[in-house]
């Protein structure tokens, strides 16, 4: 796809996943959440089984793995779809950091590592978390303050090291661990594929959050001592632990930045009910100038936030990794922004009851809001695109 218009076949299978969601997956979001507090999975199963039985499983995967073979612009019309609900992607199995995770290991991982990791992960079998966070003075906005250690002994290498908000480690069975191999600005990190259960692994805790942590959204704390791997846990070579986490990074935050939008899309949509409907000062909210306002800001921005994405995923399609990298951060940053404030802008139109829990809006602000921080803080996106526009390597008039 190199335009606007969907293939008829991209065409389809988008209808078929908008009427999963409209007509499954979002009147069970209750029974979903409900459910998964207190530890079960019953509806979810039923659906994601459903999702399979439809051929809409892992559908960013390549055909040979069962999914669709989708390219980022394929994947942009299905993910923003599956985004309308917070529980979307899990029933398609293309959530965070599951979604990304598979993509790197599809690119890079052994056949044996394929075998044993990535497998059982295409199944839905097992999860997976990516740790690269550490609490300070260790990695974070910056990840070259890296300071969790793998040292070469017998045999493999040795773990040491402290890492936290590693979405979904609690349930994983297995993580990717970046960890410091030499003092090289640019190849001083190493990605090791890590057993959960392997001796020296400690899950600590979830981290407590703003936002309600379900399914497999828990932000996981875990120290590493004296953990021991052999040589086929390394990913890639020695020292390709920054390249990757690019690699993984740049079309992950773009699958993030689909979904979101498919969620800012029904935010404003089920504002419209509230709007034309409720009286205040004699006419509807929606006659009064500052609600059309709100309303026009959250088109605007889903709409800009579309086309950003849209370009970073096009050049990603064209094999432009580089090129696509300033783009993705703009598209990142914007779309976060704009999620986070057509919510307060929904919340607002609806008055006291967009503030209770009895409408959405309250629960889905709080996760959002981790948007402007996780996969690099926005001010981070502003200082390397500043950089990237001064160097010369971006042009506006794309
Ligand atoms: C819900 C959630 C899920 C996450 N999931 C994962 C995960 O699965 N795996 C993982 O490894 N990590 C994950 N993270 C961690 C996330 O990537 C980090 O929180 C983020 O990179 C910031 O790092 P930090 O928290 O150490 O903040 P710090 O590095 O301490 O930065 C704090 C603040 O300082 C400011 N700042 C930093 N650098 C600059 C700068 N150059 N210019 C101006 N201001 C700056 C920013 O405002 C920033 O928010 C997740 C975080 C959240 C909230």
């Amino acid at each position: 796809m190199s335009d606007f218009l969907l293939s008829e076949e991209l065409a389809a299978i988008r209808a078929q996943v908008r009427a999963l969601v409209d007509s499954k997956i979002i009147p069970a979001e209750k029974a979903i959440f409900e459910e998964d507090r207190a530890g079960r999975r019953d509806t979810l199963t039923a659906l994601r089984a459903e999702a399979k039985k439809q051929g809409l499983w892992t559908p960013h995967l390549p055909v040979a793995l069962g999914g669709r073979g989708l390219g980022p612009m394929g994947m942009c019309a299905l993910f923003r779809e599956m985004g309308r609900s917070p529980v979307g992607a899990k029933v398609f199995h293309c959530d965070a950091p599951d979604q990304g995770n598979m993509d790197l290991l599809v690119q890079i991982a052994t056949p044996q590592q394929k075998t044993r990791f990535l497998e059982p992960l295409v199944r839905g079998e097992v999860t997976s978390a990516f740790c690269m966070t550490e609490p300070a003075p260790g990695a974070g906005a910056d990840p070259t303050n890296l300071k969790t250690a793998a040292t070469r002994v017998e045999g493999g290498w040795e773990i040491n090291g402290h890492k936290w908000f590693s979405t979904g480690g609690r349930n994983a069975s297995f993580l990717l661990v970046m960890a410091r191999t030499s003092e090289d600005p640019k190849r001083g990190a190493s990605l090791f594929i890590v057993d959960k259960a392997a001796p020296g692994v400690r899950y600590v805790r979830d981290v407590p959050v703003m936002g309600e942590t379900v399914l497999d959204h828990h932000e996981g704390e875990f120290e590493f001592e004296k953990l021991k791997v052999g040589p086929e846990a390394l990913l890639g070579e020695v020292g390709d632990g920054f390249p990757l986490a690019q690699a993984r990074l740049v079309p992950a935050r773009l699958t993030h930045c689909m979904r979101w939008l498919g969620l800012a899309e029904r935010t404003l949509s089920l504002c419209r009910e509230y709007v034309t409907t409720r009286i205040s000062f004699g006419k509807e909210l929606a006659r009064h100038q500052a609600v059309q306002r709100m309303i026009y800001d959250s088109a605007e921005a889903i709409h800009a936030g579309n086309l950003m994405t849209l370009h970073a995923a096009w050049l990603l399609e064209q094999g432009k990794t580089r090129e696509a990298k300033p783009y993705s951060s703009m598209a990142k940053t914007f779309v976060a922004n704009a999620l986070c404030k057509v919510l307060d802008d929904a919340i607002q139109m609806h008055g006291g009851r967009g503030y209770s829990e009895d409408l959405p809006f309250a629960q889905w602000y709080r996760a959002a809001r981790a948007a402007r921080i996780a996969d690099g803080p926005d001010e981070v996106h502003h200082m390397t695109v500043a950089r990237d526009w001064l160097l010369g390597r971006i042009d506006l008039l794309v």
